[in-house]
């Protein structure tokens, strides 16, 4: 299969509830990150179109499941994530069964990206997401975003302390370093979303 082309992604749909998903099949990689990890720029950096991104932070849409067609088999998945703590509870409740149940039934879900800001790793809300895929057994990658906002050897040094809190979880995970402002690790990103989609 010839490699797939990340900017030719095109909105789908949003979705509120599960009922609302497009067929089980093809295969589709999520994307979530807690609000202000840089999830948009990560998803502007992949797609080299910023109008993906601005989609999914549409007012009202933010709660939402935003799907983008890669082609007629492939698509990416946009998780609403949130600043967990100060969610309101009834907005928590809808925004846990919506993901729960997403990454729980999907089986076209090949993969997660899990965006967090390198200088915040591994917050409440990430682990609940790594909890949550060592119980489905789904694959992880998680990108530690906004290196430029630290020198090389700290984030190496923030790279190794997360790989090694990674090795209680069974299930695939892989970690690397990100600046979705310098475009720094969209080559290994898209590696990964590649070996995902096309295997
Ligand atoms: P989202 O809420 O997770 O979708 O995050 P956004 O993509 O809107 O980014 C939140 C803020 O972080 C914005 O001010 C971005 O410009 C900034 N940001 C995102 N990625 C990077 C990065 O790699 N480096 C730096 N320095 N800032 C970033």
């Amino acid at each position: 299969m010839n490699k797939l082309n990340y900017q030719k992604a095109v909105f789908l749909l949003s979705i509120a509830n599960l009922s609302q998903l497009p067929p089980d099949e093809g295969i589709e990689v999520a994307i979530v990150g807690r609000s202000n990890s840089g999830k948009s720029s990560v998803l502007n950096q992949l797609t080299q179109n910023k109008g993906l991104a601005r989609v999914s932070k549409t007012p009202g849409r933010t709660q939402l499941i935003n799907l983008f067609a890669l082609d007629q088999n492939h698509r990416l998945a946009d998780l609403p994530g949130y600043g967990y703590a100060k969610v309101p509870p009834s907005v928590k409740k809808n925004w846990q069964a919506l993901l729960d149940g997403y990454l729980r039934s999907r089986e076209c879900l090949r993969g997660l990206i899990l965006v967090m800001d390198i200088r915040h790793p591994l917050k409440e809300f990430d682990r609940l997401m790594l909890e949550w895929c060592h119980q489905c057994d789904l694959s992880v990658h998680i990108l530690l975003n906004k290196c430029d906002k630290m020198t090389q050897s700290a984030a190496s040094k923030t790279l190794r302390e997360v790989k090694k809190a990674l090795t209680k979880y069974t299930n695939e995970m892989s970690v690397q370093i990100f600046s979705a402002m310098k475009g720094k690790g969209v080559k290994e990103l898209r590696g990964q979303m590649d070996n995902w989609f096309m295997e």
